[in-house]
């Protein structure tokens, strides 16, 4: 009779389990436990087998490789991703705004992904970042932009015989940050809505400018396209642009619910970024 709950003890075990089983990943349990539960003392059921994966030493561990490249593997916990300075400012910042610290020592960044939903707060600093999430299955590897693994609200592009292994992130220049997420409460609260943005400026010329809505549609927003109205431009040149720039945020954004305040917090948020590096501010994070 075919299992209902699988532990591997190591990834290759892992892997061969779901590619003959499709067991469903169980990490932190923070989001599967909750979706799966029946009431008080009643044993939670799932639609297949689970397989446990949290013994995976191959899924744990934070490293930057040679060329800078930040690994973070699959098992890493939201506190270990906030606690740890080579990690990239938009993605520690997020990670520490993550629920209460009981389930940031628990949730992981492999469920957080797999899970996508649009409130979920690490797709959106990655997706800034333009990170790679790497797919392993039993006899194949993937590697995909996190922007096109996240199809939608709770869909991804992950096969029934693939785990998520790591998320990839090429170092990249910037010299003012910007990190904002509003929730009921400063932490222990799920997004109303959060926003990263950076920018690199050299000799008064924006060279990269980056922003990602989260919680602002059915994924998390970013438009290369929009980006482009402000790189290139001079800094004496931005204030003018910010009611075209914003105005096009506005229309990538697709709010489910309180689109009123959640386009015009965005706008406000975006417009005072601007405004600060249009008049020369050092680099650095701006709050
Ligand atoms: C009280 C509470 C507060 C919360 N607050 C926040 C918050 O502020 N911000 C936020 O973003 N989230 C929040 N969450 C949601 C949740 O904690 C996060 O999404 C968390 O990162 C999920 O990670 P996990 O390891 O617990 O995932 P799990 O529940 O184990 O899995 C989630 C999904 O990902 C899949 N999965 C997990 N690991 C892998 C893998 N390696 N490969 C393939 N698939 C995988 C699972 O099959 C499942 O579909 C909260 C949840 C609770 C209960």
């Amino acid at each position: 009779m075919a299992k209902s709950c699988y532990i591997p003890e190591s990834l290759s075990e892992a892997l061969e389990i779901r590619a003959k089983t499709h067991a469903i990943p169980l990490a932190g349990g923070t989001d599967l436990m909750v979706q799966a539960k029946k009431g008080i003392g009643i044993t939670p059921t799932f639609p297949s087998p689970i397989m446990i994966i949290t013994n995976l030493k191959e899924l744990k561990g934070i490293n930057v490789e040679e060329d800078g490249t930040l690994v973070i593997k699959a098992l890493s916990t939201s506190s270990e991703i906030a606690d740890d300075e080579r990690v990239f400012y938009h993605i520690r910042e997020a990670a520490s705004r993550m629920g209460a610290v009981a389930l940031r020592n628990t949730a992981t960044i492999g469920g957080n992904i797999g899970n996508a939903s649009p409130k979920g707060d690490l797709p959106q600093p990655l997706i800034l970042l333009d990170a790679d999430v790497v797919l392993l299955s039993s006899n194949a590897t993937r590697i995909m932009k996190l922007d096109d693994f996240i199809l939608g609200a709770k869909k991804t592009a992950l096969r029934d015989d693939e785990i998520i292994s790591e998320v990839r992130v090429k170092p990249v220049k910037a010299t003012h940050l910007f990190y904002h997420k509003i929730g009921t409460r400063r932490a222990n609260a799920i997004s109303k809505l959060s926003l990263s943005i950076l920018a690199d400026v050299e000799d008064g010329i924006v060279k990269d400018f980056r922003a990602s809505s989260g919680a602002a549609g059915d994924k998390v927003k970013r438009s290369r396209k929009v980006e482009q109205l402000l790189i290139g431009k001079r800094l004496d040149e931005l204030v003018p642009l910010i009611p075209d720039f914003t105005a096009a945020w506005d229309a990538i954004i697709s709010p489910h619910a309180m689109p009123e305040y959640r386009r015009n917090s965005t706008s406000r948020m975006l417009s005072y970024f601007i405004e600060e590096i249009a008049r020369g501010r050092e680099g650095g994070i701006i709050s």
